[in-house]
């Protein structure tokens, strides 16, 4: 800030005319579109929300509102807004899917009236950044200094652009703790945690909030409406879409769709891309059913990776999006659990 203070004094009016033309292009060209937002009514005072390529939902009761992830201070405030002009009731609980930033930030925006519910492994995710470990190699590229952090000068990629939801104690500099932690300093905390199931009730509505293991992140939730026969859960369920990972394993991601498809439900909501039915679901447990058997049976053929990826083609799910371009690594990975050396 000084140093700019210091040039624009040597600067003569004409050009800092000229210097203001130029902000004002740069700006004008680094503003994004304005974000796609909407609510679409589900069934009965269920609605689904939007921003962009991630979606909430939230069900409205005569004593209030029970919504899921806020997704971020900007979205929330607008959903805070659309909530005061339709529904004239306060959000009285935030339920989370899990704690990744792109879905759980912005909670803070409705801290004055609501209780806010996650899986307990959230608060263990959201704990402060612990021990000192070294930069990930991606980061050590960036700290030219060579002094072990990264300063906000030195950041690129996703560390700049989420530098502040990086930095936790807001020292202008990531740290490899930090770093590790991950850009979750906008989600705000559950005040209330659980393990294995949990209901909340509000205006003779209920939403039970069940554990989906540790496919994709270890503190997923489904949440349950079963009045509206309907589940949300983010990243976790995705319909006629390839998860972007089977991480940790694909076992788990086995048991995070079968818990999903024991409910009673209708409409299947996700937190990307599109809606479904339970039908859907039941592909998408299918879809990890068939590439565990296929790659099963390749390794007991004596089949190579290579060869397994070549012959395996789940043409089943060639309508999926990702299909083309996420099923060979969904092999690698399956492959590499199979033979006991997961990546
Ligand atoms: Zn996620």
């Amino acid at each position: 800030m000084e140093g700019n203070t210091i040039m624009t004094k040597r600067l003569t009016a004409t050009s800092i005319l000229s210097l203001c033309a130029l902000l004002v292009l740069a700006s004008g060209a680094a503003a994004q579109q304005p974000p796609t937002r909407g609510i679409v009514n589900v069934t009965g005072q269920l609605y689904r929300a939007q921003n962009n390529n991630h979606y909430t939902v939230f069900l409205v009761t005569p004593e209030g509102i029970i919504m899921s992830d806020p997704i971020n201070r900007d979205f929330a405030r607008w959903l805070k807004a659309e909530y005061a002009t339709r529904f004239k009731v306060p959000v009285r609980y935030v339920l989370y899917t899990h704690r990744d930033w792109d879905h759980a930030s912005g909670g803070v925006v409705f801290a004055d009236t609501a209780e806010f519910v996650g899986h307990r492994n959230m608060l263990t995710a959201l704990a402060p950044p612990a021990g000192s470990p070294a930069l990930a190699p991606d980061a050590v590229k960036m700290d030219a200094n060579r002094n072990g952090l990264v300063e906000r000068s030195e950041a690129t990629g996703a560390i700049a652009e989420r530098f502040d939801m990086f930095d936790y104690n807001r020292d202008a500099v990531v740290s490899g703790a930090e770093i590790a932690r991950g850009s979750v300093s906008d989600v705000y905390a559950p005040t209330t945690t659980y393990i294995d199931r949990h209901t909340v009730t509000l205006g003779g509505k209920r939403v039970t909030m069940h554990y989906l293991g540790i496919a994709h992140a270890d503190d997923s939730s489904v949440l349950h409406f079963p009045d509206e026969r309907a589940v949300f859960s983010a990243d976790v369920m995705q319909i006629k879409r390839l998860p972007g990972g089977l991480a940790p394993h694909v076992g788990s991601w086995i048991d995070a769709l079968t818990t999903i498809n024991a409910l009673d439900f209708e409409h299947a909501l996700t937190g990307h891309a599109l809606s479904g039915t339970k039908k859907d679901v039941g592909e998408s447990l299918r879809y990890l059913e068939d590439i565990s058997k296929g790659v099963a049976a390749g390794i007991g053929a004596g089949r190579s990776l290579a060869e397994i990826q070549k012959t395996l083609t789940l043409d089943a799910y060639k309508g999926f999006e990702r299909w083309d371009t996420t099923r060979a690594a969904h092999i690698e990975a399956v492959y590499l659990t199979m033979r006991g050396t997961p990546k």
